[in-house]
């Protein structure tokens, strides 16, 4: 009989899909609750953790739920049911349900959370708002006499330098001749004491991950036959890394007043309510936009040259700070925003578990975890209710 998948394929799995290394710095991505090793029949996709989406998977017989905002976002000092997140964890355990978090490395993604947003306006030329920076990465030159090149290569490229995509051992060298004249004291490897020396020596340059740069320059040291070993180190620039990042900005294909907007993003958005700040008749071009709490990026939309911004979560000051630069804003919601995305996780995930030869029912939950449950039209303000409402009832209100 086959081996059941284990957490450990799907942690795999998701890694793949989404690299926990895109994740934000502050995010906390990956296993939050359950041992790697466990079997896994059924997992459970869902945005949120909630006391409904655990007895979603406890009724399914799921034995992993794959959230997409972390269940342990803060440290927790104690599992007790005192807190939230500590009661939903401890019950988790109990029920044997492994819980796996993939956030911001899916928000950045292509097609990534924003994306739903992005279609449903018909933005155009998108790019990211906040292009997510390659890892840094180094370049080392270092000048080796020709007969030890290889074996110098072959310890560099053993201690991660020379990568490049889908290749290693990744080097340019250069012929040329190294001069140098040892002091008195010196054991020099090659030449005499107090001479000049000239020697054929290789430039030979690779690339290195930053973090690499201590192994790898260990590892030349051990390699190289000279008591002094002449290298550099040059950092090199950052750049975008292949059009992943937060949020997008485009243009529409023709300029369009926010009423309309409001009103399409309200048709096609699971919002029971949508903010609009700004002139509803005011006509733009440039939208920017980020799935759920996306007040961190009004200046990013704003230097993106975005009229406006569609985003959730936003508060007063921000959404007035904002309103002052002459960027208009609609809040969708943080749930409405990001809730679309999902089936797009969901195709990938399918399509990457065929290929490895998972065999989980990949399950998508039915809860809504919107926590806004109605709006009421306030009596105190003449006006009009909220756009896009599919509720009548403040219609008749004066
Ligand atoms: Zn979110």
């Amino acid at each position: 009989m086959r081996e059941p998948d284990r957490v450990s394929d799907w942690v795999a799995l998701v890694d793949a899909c989404y690299p926990v290394a895109d994740a934000e710095e502050w995010d906390a991505v990956g296993l939050h609750v359950g041992d790697p090793g466990d079997p896994v029949g059924t997992v459970l996709l869902c945005l949120d953790v909630t006391p409904e989406t655990l007895a979603e998977a406890e009724r399914s017989g799921a034995e992993l739920v794959l959230a997409h905002h972390p269940l342990l976002f803060r440290p927790l000092s104690r599992l007790t049911p005192d807190t939230a997140a500590g009661a939903l964890a401890l019950r988790a355990a109990r029920s044997r349900i492994a819980v796996l978090a993939a956030h911001t490395n899916v928000d950045v993604a292509e097609p990534g959370t924003t994306d739903p947003v992005v279609d449903l306006l018909g933005l155009r030329d998108v790019r990211p708002l906040a292009p997510t920076p390659a890892a840094a990465r180094v370049k080392l030159v270092t000048f080796v006499p020709s007969e030890h090149t290889a074996a110098v290569l072959t310890a560099l490229a053993g201690a991660g330098a020379g990568v490049i995509g889908e290749y290693d051992h990744c080097s340019f060298r250069v012929a040329g001749t190294g001069t140098f004249r040892p002091s008195a004291a010196a054991r020099p490897a090659l030449g005499r004491r107090g001479e000049l020396n000239e020697v054929a020596e290789d430039r030979l340059e690779l690339v290195l991950p930053a973090e690499a740069t201590r192994p790898v320059v260990e590892a030349l040291r051990d390699a190289h036959p000279y008591e002094e070993v002449a290298y550099d180190l040059v950092p090199l620039a950052p750049e975008a890394a292949g059009g992943k990042g937060l949020g997008r900005v485009g243009d529409l294909a023709r300029p369009q007043p926010l009423r309309g907007l409001a009103a399409r993003l309200a048709e096609g958005l699971p919002s029971r309510f949508l903010r609009l700040a700004g002139d509803p008749d005011r006509v733009v071009r440039r939208v920017a936009a980020c799935g759920g709490a996306g007040e961190s990026l009004l200046d990013a939309a704003r230097d993106a040259g975005a009229e406006l911004y569609v985003t959730g979560d936003l508060r007063h000051h921000a959404t007035l700070d904002a309103l002052a630069t002459g960027m208009a804003m609609i809040d969708a919601g943080h749930y409405a925003t990001e809730a679309p995305a999902l089936p797009a996780v969901e195709r990938r995930l399918r399509m990457e578990a065929g290929r490895r030869g998972l065999r989980a029912r990949l399950l998508p939950s039915a809860e809504r975890t919107e926590p806004w449950s109605d709006w009421a039209a306030s009596a105190v303000l003449e006006g009009e209710p909220p756009a896009g409402s599919a509720d009548d009832e403040g219609k008749g209100a004066p």
